[in-house]
């Protein structure tokens, strides 16, 4: 029965200029959203909405999965579209749409015209008052009342080229539409957090690039499928994904021969960041993203995550700073990765953690470690980073 949708978007704080780069960004995620679904539509914008209208037959639950998944999208109404028709006729159809949508009519309505075709013989409050009454008529002795101040159901009908009618929304996922904010690098794992982390800052409108470091044959093969999974399941949410997949095993090998064994995990954790953040400059991203949390593990202790994030000159994004785990838990659910991350094939191996990591590194004597490596390490970063493989993930 749905043949449109009317895309209502967030617009507070967007004004001028800025607007239409949301608007236009909005409509190419929508188009490129669908362009997978079954049909083809019609995207048009009016002030302050979005109006897609299918020219053809379209799988209905499928076109709403898609739109649900777009950034900037603050809901979905479905809209039954007509053609102009009397107001006799458009009565019909108002009470005909509103037994398909409510079939307990036990409630309180109003109805809400606007006519910006004024070639159509009623007005607004006409309108309002003809479609009110068809509908009382109708469904009053089934229990249905008119409340025009607080009523459970607001039945609009706009009359435009053609007559729109719609009373429902589908909430979407809010946030700001893809490329509105940049490009950041999110150094993906197979954890619960990072994809979470992706997810978040995605929403603000960054695209997003991704590294994972790999460590053959101390993590396995499964474990690299398990972050193309995951990267494939966000990218639901975030559009195409390039996966940098970086191979880590000599270097951390290198650091477990020649560092302490209590520091190797924040040493390693450098040097993440150092590969992740060339990867980043190379490809055209402002900012690293990670799913650090402070205090979840002795990596993240406010001194260790500050002796990390001494190598980069990038802002690095943690959206999950001060994120409990059950609330991390939780959107991973939402954003259905979490059944993945739970896979029990490991990101990094047993041998490169310590039994007692330090808590409260010294940057001093990291740094005076680090120097041990030498120039063998810097050959090492460029092997690793010029011998990546990038996966695109659609
Ligand atoms: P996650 O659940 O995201 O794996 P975590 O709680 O296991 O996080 P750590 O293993 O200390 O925490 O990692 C902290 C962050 O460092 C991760 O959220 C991720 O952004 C990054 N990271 C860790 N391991 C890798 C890896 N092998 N490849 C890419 N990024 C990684
Ligand atoms: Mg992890």
């Amino acid at each position: 029965m749905f043949s449109s949708f009317l895309i209502k978007y967030a617009e507070i704080g967007i004004k001028g200029k800025n607007r239409y780069l949301f608007e236009d960004a909005l409509i190419r995620q929508i188009k490129h959203a669908i362009s997978k679904c079954e049909g083809s539509f019609k995207v048009s914008k009016t002030p302050g909405r979005i109006f897609l209208d299918a020219e053809t037959e379209f799988d209905y639950d499928e076109t709403v999965d898609k739109l649900t998944h777009v950034f900037g999208i603050w809901g979905v109404c479905p809209v039954v579209r007509l053609d102009i028709i009397s107001p006799d006729e458009l009565k019909k159809e108002v009470v005909k749409y509103f037994d398909a949508v409510y079939p307990d009519k036990n409630t309180t309505f109003k109805v809400f015209s606007r006519r910006s075709n004024k070639s159509y013989p009623l007005d607004s409050m006409e309108l309002n008052a003809d479609l009110g009454e068809a509908l009382l008529e109708a469904y009053e002795s089934e229990g249905l009342k008119v409340d025009v101040h607080d009523p459970k159901i607001t039945l609009t009908v706009e009359v435009r080229d053609k007559i729109y009618i719609y009373s429902t929304i589908i909430p979407g996922p809010g946030g700001m539409p893809i490329g509105t904010n940049g490009k950041g690098m999110l150094l993906l794992s197979g954890g619960i957090d990072s994809p979470v982390a992706g997810y978040m800052i995605a929403k603000r409108g960054v695209m997003i690039e991704a590294v994972y470091f790999h460590a053959p044959p101390y993590t396995s093969e499964r474990a690299k499928q398990k972050v193309i999974d995951l990267a494939k399941e966000i990218s639901a949410y975030t559009g195409p994904i390039n996966l940098n997949v970086v191979n880590f095993t000599d270097i951390q090998l290198y650091i477990y021969e020649s560092c302490p064994h209590d520091e190797l995990t924040i040493i390693m954790r450098r040097y993440m960041m150092r590969i992740a953040e060339s990867i980043a400059e190379e490809t055209g991203c402002q900012c690293l993203v990670t799913g650090e949390s402070i205090g979840q593990v002795a990596s993240q202790t406010t001194q260790s995550l500050t002796v990390t994030n001494e190598v980069c000159k990038m802002p690095v994004f943690r959206p999950l700073i001060a994120f409990d785990k059950e609330d991390i838990v939780n959107i991973a659910k939402k954003i259905d990765t979490y059944e993945t991350s739970i896979l029990p094939f490991e990101d990094c191996c047993t041998i490169f953690v310590a039994k007692h990591p330090v808590t409260k590194p010294n940057l001093g004597v990291i740094r005076k470690h680090e120097g041990s490596l030498s120039e063998k390490i810097d050959l090492m970063l460029y092997e690793a980073i010029s011998g990546r493989e990038i996966i695109r993930i659609e």
